[in-house]
């Protein structure tokens, strides 16, 4: 009875089996107190931000994540009570609804939501980013309008910069906007947009000028609006709990009063909204990076092989060092160039390019080298790992690939001052 119980049995669920009877001790949250622990350097509000968010993520966001992974679900009730603890509008004033907090602050938050479901929080931190961009830059009847909806995630948000013709040359892009009474027409497409189609408010970068940047200008299209399709929801790698479409405008009329800034003034907002974005992608980065690691020391302490538990093996010892080296020096970085866009520095793109690059990339190798810890289990999707190394991977390519990254700090450090 007990063997055909055992044959029943995936390889996965006996290894699962080890984990479970492992002692309270190494079950906890085993980074409190280690080099590796978010908290470090952080003041006391700042602690006691993180510990919620942390909370949420252990108790909403982590028993979920695989299901919402699986069956490609987009969790508006989680994402609701994530808004409900204000992390909804993180770094909007508070004058209409927002929390007020800084990027720094912001950071902490993301890093520590994205331990529970990386996937989830990106998509909260782009929805951060367009909230941001509304509240900064968009008249008071817009902001009054749209910030506490986005604030509470009643309203979900989405940011159209991409073209199926204008990737990483974004200043490229030719979906076009043409005043015509007291509307604006819009006709084009936007690839890759994450929320499309669940979103309630769009972002959209489009041409209302000539060629070039200048050209650029920011208009909120509202869901409903006519003229506005969503294509087939896209297959991806990772990033499965939000879905991923074209979004397309056939003649779409939207107020004029729904342009965002100035005309011409659109890929500046774009831009700066990304600054934001890069560092709480990076962010996002971080936090599956640091439960990649929770999962591979655990792993490390109950697996044998060789009469010897993993941990026992030198080579994995230094492996892990290395990880837990990468991971605090990512920090450091997002951290740093968090400050530097709450202080206006002016090198702060090229800080918050070289965060995105070097965070971004050491995360999704911490992620990586956490699954050939795991062995044949790390490939299972009974395994989250995998899962942390599927939703980092895309961090290298979004919010400007880790090539044009290095392509604005090389042009920051070759600049003549
Ligand atoms: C899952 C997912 C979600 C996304 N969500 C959104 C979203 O919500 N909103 C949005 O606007 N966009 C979104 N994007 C789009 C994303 O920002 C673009 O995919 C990205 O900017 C790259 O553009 P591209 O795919 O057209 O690649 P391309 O620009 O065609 O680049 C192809 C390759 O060439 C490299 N390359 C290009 N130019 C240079 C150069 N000058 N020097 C060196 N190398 C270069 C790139 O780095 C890349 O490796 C999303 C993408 C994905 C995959």
């Amino acid at each position: 009875m007990a063997l055909r119980f055992r044959q029943r049995r995936t390889a996965a669920q006996i290894c699962h089996i080890l984990h479970r009877n492992l002692a309270p001790r190494q079950k906890r949250c085993i980074l409190t107190g280690s080099s590796i622990d978010p908290a470090h350097g952080l003041g006391d509000d700042q602690r006691q931000i993180q510990q919620v968010a942390l909370d949420f993520a252990q108790n909403e966001l982590a028993p979920n994540m695989q299901q919402w992974d699986a069956e490609e679900i987009f969790p508006v009730e989680s994402l609701r009570k994530a808004a409900s603890l204000g992390f909804g509008a993180v770094y909007c004033s508070d004058q209409f609804g927002g929390t007020g907090l800084s990027r720094l602050d912001a950071s902490v938050i993301f890093e520590a939501l994205a331990t529970g479901c990386c996937s989830t929080t990106a998509y909260i931190s782009i929805h951060n980013m367009c909230a941001w961009m509304i509240d900064k830059f968009a008249s008071d009847d817009l902001r009054s309008k749209w910030i506490p909806k986005l604030a509470s995630m009643e309203a979900f948000a989405s940011y159209c910069l991409t073209e199926p013709g204008a990737g990483s040359d974004a200043a490229s892009l030719i979906t076009s906007a043409k005043k015509d009474g007291q509307d604006y027409v819009l006709n084009g497409a936007k690839a890759f947009i994450s929320g499309a189609g669940k979103s309630d408010v769009y972002v959209v970068m489009c041409r209302t000028g000539d060629q070039g940047a200048k050209g650029v200008s920011c208009i909120l299209v509202e869901k409903g609006s006519p003229g506005l399709s969503f294509g087939k929801k896209e297959k991806k790698v990772g990033w499965n709990s939000h879905p991923a479409s074209i979004v397309s405008f056939d003649d779409c009329r939207v107020p004029q009063r729904n342009l965002v800034g100035v005309e011409g003034q659109g890929f500046s907002i774009a831009m700066r909204g990304l600054n934001g974005g890069r560092i709480n992608v990076a962010s996002c980065s971080l936090g599956a990076a640091l439960a990649a690691i929770q999962h591979a020391r655990g792993h490390m302490k109950v697996r044998k092989q060789f009469g010897k538990t993993l941990d026992s093996f030198q080579y994995l010892q230094f492996r892990l060092a290395e990880m837990a080296t990468q991971l605090v020096a990512s920090r450091l970085m997002v951290r740093n160039a968090a400050t530097s866009l709450d202080n206006k520095d002016p090198n702060a793109v090229a800080l918050c390019s070289m965060a995105k690059l070097f965070a971004t990339e050491e995360c999704f190798k911490i992620c990586n080298d956490a699954m050939q810890i795991f062995g044949g289990y790390g490939y299972l999707k009974d395994y989250p790992v995998q899962q942390y190394m599927r939703d980092t991977r895309v961090h290298c390519i979004l919010e400007g690939t880790n090539e044009i990254m290095r392509l604005l700090v090389a042009r920051d450090i070759l600049t003549e001052r």
